[in-house]
């Protein structure tokens, strides 16, 4: 039967699709990340349908069994804690297993972290590149933001309330004039979108941009042009995008 991608809330309980709900009820089995945080958005939406836990840890050996029971005939929702899976999430290798078996897959979408924080920040959206967390290591760190902000599109980023500081200094060494914007607990109750040069955005650290809660990081793309040259520019990236997908 089918394998049904299905995006959740990153925050908000309101961004719940009717399709998602009427899914997740009519599945027999829901792959979750972590049976306690989903346990709490099927309990909110009157969702009884059993859930398993698939993560990090266990993805080998689940995706195994799940492509098993989808044989069997059983249809079966992934979801992640928040957001949609697969991006940053676990996923993908189920994914591939069960299109390599000849089922079905289909993707139920929903909110996404990265898309929010770029729709939101005012920087330009005809052409953006997705890194997900950067590596942990200061040198592997810096020698990826180095080659991510030399791209000419904006440059969408992942990162932990602990970190956040340290990599907008190490964005700050690279080019302290590049503008960046800082989405933080979005679609929660205290969200924060601020668009900033580097410098005065960690200026405004801790005192207005509490270290606290999840954050995405949106650096400007390095454009060589002129503003009003931008638009053509980004135009021609995008034909060259789509001249690729094809
Ligand atoms: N799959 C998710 C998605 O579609 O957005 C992302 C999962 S990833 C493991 C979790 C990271 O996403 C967090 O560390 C944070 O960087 C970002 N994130 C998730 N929810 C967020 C929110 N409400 N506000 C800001 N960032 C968020």
């Amino acid at each position: 039967m089918t394998l049904y991608l299905v995006g959740t809330p990153i925050g908000n309980l309101e961004d719940m699709t009717f399709r998602a709900v009427r899914i997740l009820k009519e599945v027999d089995l829901i792959a979750c990340e972590d049976t306690r945080v989903t346990g709490k958005l099927t309990h909110h939406y009157g969702i009884d349908t059993p859930l398993k836990s698939y993560h990090e840890h266990n993805k080998d050996k689940m995706t195994e069994q799940l492509v098993e029971k989808l044989q069997e005939g059983l249809s079966i929702a992934l979801v992640s804690d928040a957001g949609l899976p697969l991006i940053s999430d676990p996923g993908y290798e189920l994914v591939n297993a069960v299109r390599k078996a000849g089922l079905q897959v289909e993707t139920v979408p929903g909110p996404n972290a990265a898309l929010t924080a770029l729709m939101t920040s005012g920087l330009s959206s005809y052409s953006f590149l997705f890194s997900g967390f950067l590596p942990r290591k200061d040198n592997e760190k810096t020698s990826k933001l180095s080659s991510l902000m030399k791209e000419p599109h904006s440059i969408i980023l992942y990162e932990s309330p602990y970190r956040v500081k340290d990599t907008l200094q190490t964005i700050q060494k690279i080019d302290e004039n590049r503008i960046v914007s800082l989405g933080r607990e979005l679609t929660k109750r205290f969200e924060q979108v601020v668009t900033a040069p580097v410098t005065e955005l960690l200026s405004q650290l801790e005192e207005h941009i509490p270290l606290k809660g999840e954050f995405v990081i949106v650096i400007d793309g390095q454009y060589e042009m002129m503003e009003e040259e931008r638009w053509w520019a980004t135009l021609s990236i995008n034909a060259h995008v789509e001249h690729y997908i094809k």
